[in-house]
């Protein structure tokens, strides 16, 4: 880890040479505000600015988030950011959706789990959510019978299809069985644009499998130099911090780290 006075500093210099730096960030809790449901989340209209004027500047600017690409590219609003989306499954760039190459095989099998549960659980009061690549089966509204059979179905048709199915909050999911995570993602899109220097920035768990791919794509001399920005909270992990090289007080830190990205402070 670099001292943090000299990871500020870095920031400043990577502001002057905008073209070899790939921008990555996580979404909620990072640009977003946590908000009761996530349909409520907004990324404020300060930082959507600020990452707009980055965006015409850097080699790439990148948000990386759990949800769908779509919905990712709503919060952030920006046509020239690049979105990878659905737990590092889906990436939106230029208008178009693309499965990541190694999920692709599996796609009609989530779709053959997605089409047996909206007939066998919907019914019974299950929502199936439309997401693609992975499969999710909620039954947080329904009663806890059914949420029982949709744990009991759903893994056995994973079962039968080779999926992978991880039980959630009043959720039950299937993906394909490959790793797909935000750690994969920033390794996919650094070999994709060949920054020298790439940052993440992120609040959560999931994001620390970004901060790890950076460290090992530096130590691989992929990158010359990277910063992990941890946004600090009363919710998130520790190592959020204690693994960053620039702890940010919520997305108002967020903010100020944008702004030096943009050159303005
Ligand atoms: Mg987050």
């Amino acid at each position: 880890m670099v001292d943090r006075d000299e990871a500020w500093e870095r920031l400043r210099a990577w502001s002057e040479e905008p073209g070899a730096v790939a921008v990555l960030t996580d979404i909620d809790g990072t640009l977003a505000p946590i908000v009761p449901t996530p349909d409520m989340s907004e990324v404020p209209a300060e930082l959507k600015e600020l990452l707009r004027r980055i965006s015409e500047r850097y080699l790439l600017v990148a948000g990386i988030s759990g949800r769908k690409t779509e919905d990712a590219l709503g919060l952030i609003g920006l046509e020239d950011v690049v979105y990878f989306g659905n737990h590092g499954f889906e990436i939106l760039r230029d208008g178009e959706v693309e499965v990541i190459p190694e999920a692709l095989p599996y796609l009609e099998r989530v779709q053959d789990l997605e089409r047996r549960a909206r007939e066998e659980l919907a019914p019974q009061g299950a929502f199936i959510e439309e997401k693609g690549i992975t499969a999710s089966i909620h039954y947080r509204n329904a009663p806890p019978e059914v949420g029982e059979r949709s744990v009991r179905f759903v893994k056995a048709e994973g079962e039968r299809l080779g999926l992978r199915i991880t039980v959630g909050r009043g959720v039950v999911e299937a993906r394909p069985p490959i790793r797909a995570d935000k750690g994969t993602a920033v390794r996919a899109l650094v070999e994709q644009y060949a920054p020298k220097r790439a940052m993440f920035l992120g609040d959560d768990t999931t994001d620390l499998d970004a901060f790890r791919e950076l460290v090992a794509l530096r130590e691989e001399g992929v990158l010359e130099e990277i910063l992990r920005v941890g946004v600090a909270s009363d919710e998130g992990p520790p190592e959020i911090v204690s693994e960053a090289d620039i702890v940010a007080d919520g997305v108002e830190g967020v903010g100020e780290v944008l702004r030096v990205l943009a050159g303005e402070s």
